[in-house]
């Protein structure tokens, strides 16, 4: 152990956390032979992700290897298992541990049983009503709040990261934006990856820094702010049916929010108060953005007559939104 004071050597304070950050790490740390491997739910920028078992059903998101060529890339990977393990909440998806010896980097969480609302917006084009959606909302809210408090930053936050589980919200993949690549370098060149619906949740100062060659540490800019304008896309979403910025290509998109310009509200039919919670999100300036807290209040203080909600009778989802 190190004594505080003038003559204690900062190597070995430093060597002192990073071993307890190790040390803990270790408890969470899945043999990958303990994993009963299932079959392919489906692909995504950070790698394929299989239902399976262990100790019950869950979901192992396996990292694409050509992403871990390096040491850098591994401990990035180790710090965000670290922010994971912190997380306990209804609205968060449950993380149960991960694979950290390569060549086998997997997270293991529990299953999601409902829909996502990319797929229940976007797919089954499903329309729910402004009490649902404020429901919605507010458990989103309350997950992101929670994220916040605790020093978090979500990073993607999407309706594709949203699940519904029998009216409840499920939020997945926060924290795990830094270890998964956006920048390709082939023969051809280099080029800049964007994923169908990715753009229309950065914020101005995260658009801006969108750089096609993209040096190793050279991260996006995300803050809590950044999570604050992705969660305005997904109020968007669920007011409209759809996307922001319908039909534009990804270079007037990157061109317009870069300059401030806010993607047409012609598609929203709603009250004032419901306009104002989108644009606070989508303010230029990152500070001027509510922060989860307030967004709550603001949620709640929406009109209540259009929610049919009687304060014995908490409202839920009901069936048919549910999967
Ligand atoms: P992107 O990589 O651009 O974020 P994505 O969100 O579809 O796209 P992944 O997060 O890797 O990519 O997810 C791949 C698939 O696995 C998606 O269909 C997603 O809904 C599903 N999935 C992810 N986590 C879980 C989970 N905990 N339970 C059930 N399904 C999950």
């Amino acid at each position: 152990t190190v004594s505080d004071g003038e003559n204690a050597d900062p190597r070995c304070t430093r060597q002192n956390s990073v071993s307890s950050v190790s040390q803990s790490l270790r408890e969470w740390d899945i043999p990958y032979d303990e994993l009963d491997r299932g079959e392919v739910i489906g692909r995504g920028r950070f790698g394929i992700v299989y239902s399976g078992n262990w100790h019950g059903l869950v979901a192992i998101k396996e990292l694409r290897m050509d992403y871990v060529n390096d040491e850098k890339t591994l401990e990035a990977f180790k710090a965000e298992v670290s922010t994971f393990r912190k997380t306990r909440h209804e609205n968060l998806v449950l993380f149960m541990g991960a694979c950290m010896k390569p060549p086998r980097l997997a997270i293991v969480t529990s299953l999601c049983k409902g829909r996502t609302l990319y797929t229940h917006i976007h797919v089954q084009k499903d329309k729910f009503n402004m009490s649902k959606i404020i429901m919605i909302a507010q458990q989103i809210s309350q997950g992101m709040g929670y994220l916040h408090a605790r020093g978090i930053v979500h990073k993607d936050l999407k309706s594709k990261n949203i699940f519904l589980e029998c009216g409840k919200v499920v939020i997945t993949d926060f924290g795990l934006f830094n270890v998964t690549r956006l920048c390709h370098d082939t023969r051809r060149g280099n080029w800049l990856s964007i994923p169908p619906g990715w753009l229309c949740y950065l914020s101005p100062e995260v658009m801006r820094n969108l750089r096609v060659v993209q040096k190793q540490d050279d991260g996006l800019p995300f803050t809590t702010y950044s999570d604050v304008y992705g969660f305005g896309t997904v109020w968007y979403e669920l007011l409209c049916g759809e996307w922001p910025h319908k039909g534009l290509p990804p270079e007037a998109i990157i061109w317009q929010v870069g300059r401030g310009m806010k993607p047409s509200l012609a598609n929203l039919q709603a009250s004032r108060d419901v306009k104002d919670i989108l644009m606070a999100c989508w303010s230029y300036r990152p500070d001027e953005r509510p922060e989860f807290s307030t967004m709550q209040a603001n949620l709640n203080k929406l009109p209540k007559k259009r929610l049919h909600r009687s304060p014995s009778h908490p409202i839920h989802l009901s069936r048919s939104a549910e999967s």
